[in-house]
């Protein structure tokens, strides 16, 4: 016989095989030896009452061969000899729409303006320790893009946009552990993420498809509304008649580009802010009610939202156990985002922590037209940096202190490896968000327990969070709503926001260019 259950445990006893097919049993009303096995469908925690639960659903076999769960084949063939399709940048968007492309019969020219994985990772250090970034190869640009050295969490709300399950399963195809098939909130960790996308290069190199590094789109060529060439950094000019533009929310010379072509974008409203760090240890106390974390449990996280004078304010890709990254693309600019490795080990908890802004914000400083929003950003980030004395060191103040409108006299240790510099955030944000997000803390301090505290750290300035500019595609063909074969693509583009989702809208791009060919 095969059941499905439900059963909440305590996390020690979810981590203990012999207890589980105890409980399994009793749940399931038969003798231990019974339970010849089982699958997990889906692990949670359930942190709501005093004692954390780990809730398994499971599929459970009773006095019957377990059978396995069904292979996935990822559909991979030579494409070698087949119709080429450019794909600018290689993020999750670009990836997954190469893989896409190779299952459907066509072969994909990959164009990537930074460096392959290993080579990014001395700009990285560069960064880290010199404050000194690459504007080709950084956190943000490189393969992988922004998604190679992030956090990794899967966690996704687009499900009804694409195939979530089909994603996840070619991440555990080219390495991620099979867990991700079934945490409630599946998380890679920056640590494994580059050798799960170099297996990712190389597969699509195996069957044909090209990855050229350092080739950074420099023009598009049009014959009328039809797309006919593009012109690269590698001083080459490549025919073709589809291009997939994945280049993500930081390429603002691709926004520029567009632009001074006459092919449309739209300003779009983002959101930004800081990043907040705590002790990881006073996370946990707030949210599983004790003093000291069950080993069993992971580190905890949050989400916290808000709406304070009228505009939205709200944490954002919270990191466990995480560090605060610098994620800048350009010199004299200062931006932060998180990551935390697998195990999510380190003594702090940060969160990006971030307010609304739209075209009305961006006028109140001047900035008009559709890269409006993009000018605002930028101009927020160089306030950080030179608030921040430069370096990258950025500027920081205690929680209380903020609200307390108090210049912070010390800072706590902090995990932003280029390193902080006390400052008032009100004078690096504008004005309406730090008025905002002054507001916000303080009720977030209210719904959880720890959080209002001068142990916490804002950090200036989270203000990628996605991109401040749409390109516009027709909902159907998902081609550009001017120009015939260019398909605007992701998070750059305004159509997706995170890892899973970037992925889901790459392999969107490719079905609907291939139903264009038929
Ligand atoms: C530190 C950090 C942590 C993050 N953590 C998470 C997380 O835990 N979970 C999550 O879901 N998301 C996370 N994100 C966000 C996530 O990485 C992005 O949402 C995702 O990568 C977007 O995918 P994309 O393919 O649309 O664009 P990108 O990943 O931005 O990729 C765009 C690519 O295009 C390339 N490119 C740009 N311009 C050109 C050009 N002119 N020519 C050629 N190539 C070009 C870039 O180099 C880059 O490789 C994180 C981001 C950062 C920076």
């Amino acid at each position: 016989m095969i059941k499905t259950l439900s059963i909440a445990v305590l996390p020690s006893v979810a981590a203990d095989e012999p207890g589980l097919l105890r409980i399994i049993a009793e749940e399931a009303g038969v003798k231990k030896n019974a339970v010849t096995g089982y699958h997990i469908i889906k692990r949670s925690i359930d942190a709501r009452g005093r004692q954390p639960k780990v809730i398994l659903q499971l599929q459970v076999f009773i006095n019957e061969k377990v059978q396995d769960l069904p292979p996935f084949d990822p559909e991979l063939q030579d494409v070698r000899h087949a119709k080429p399709v450019v794909v600018v940048g290689a993020g999750p968007a670009g990836i997954f729409a190469a893989l896409r492309l190779i299952s459907l019969g066509l072969k994909p020219i990959i164009l990537e303006r930074g460096k392959d994985v290993r080579s990014r990772r001395r700009d990285l250090a560069a960064i880290n320790k010199e404050g000194v970034v690459n504007p080709e190869s950084n956190y943000c640009f490189g393969e992988g893009g922004a998604g190679t050295y992030s956090d990794g969490k899967l966690y996704t709300r687009s499900t009804k946009r694409g195939n979530v399950r089909r994603i996840l399963q070619l991440f555990v195809h080219f390495g991620a552990e099979p867990s991700i098939l079934y945490d409630a909130h599946p998380h890679i960790g920056t640590n494994k993420l580059p050798q799960i996308i170099t297996a990712m290069r190389e597969q699509i190199i195996a069957c044909g498809g090209e990855v050229l590094f350092e080739h950074k789109l420099t023009d598009i060529l049009l014959n009328g509304d039809q797309i006919t060439r593009v012109n690269t950094s590698a001083g080459t000019t490549i025919a073709c008649d589809k291009l997939i533009l994945a280049t993500g929310h930081s390429a603002r010379d691709i926004f520029e580009l567009l632009h001074e072509k006459g092919i449309e974008v739209e300003s779009k409203p983002f959101a930004l802010g800081v990043r907040i760090e705590h002790p990881q240890a006073l996370i946990d106390q707030s949210q599983y009610h004790c003093t000291v974390r069950d080993p069993f449990l992971p580190p905890a996280s949050y989400s916290v939202v808000a709406q304070e004078y009228g505009r939205g304010v709200f944490s954002f890709c919270m990191c466990p156990g995480g560090i605060i990254a610098p994620a800048a693309t350009n010199p004299g600019e200062v931006v932060v985002n998180g990551w935390s490795p697998s195990k999510r080990n380190n003594p702090y908890a940060n969160s990006g922590t971030v307010v609304a802004v739209d075209e009305a914000d961006y006028a109140k400083y001047g900035f008009k037209g559709p890269l409006a929003g993009m000018y605002y950003q930028q101009m927020v980030e160089r306030q950080a940096f030179e608030t921040g004395g430069g370096r990258l060191v950025a500027p920081a103040q205690r929680m209380g202190d903020f609200v307390g409108g108090k210049l912070s006299q010390t800072l706590p240790d902090c995990s932003y490896l280029p390193g902080i510099h006390s400052a008032a955030i009100k004078d690096v944000l504008p004005e309406e968000v730090a008025r905002a997000l002054k507001q916000a803390v303080v009720d977030f301090g209210k719904k959880m327990k720890g959080y209002f505290t001068n142990e916490a750290v804002l950090v200036a300035t989270e203000s990628r969070t996605s991109s401040p500019v749409r390109i516009p595609r027709d909902k159907d063909t998902l081609e550009h709503t001017q120009i015939k074969g260019l398909y605007p693509c992701a998070e750059g583009a305004g159509y997706a926001g995170g890892i899973v989702s970037a992925a889901i809208d790459g392999e969107r791009c490719v079905e609907a260019l291939v139903n264009s060919l038929t």
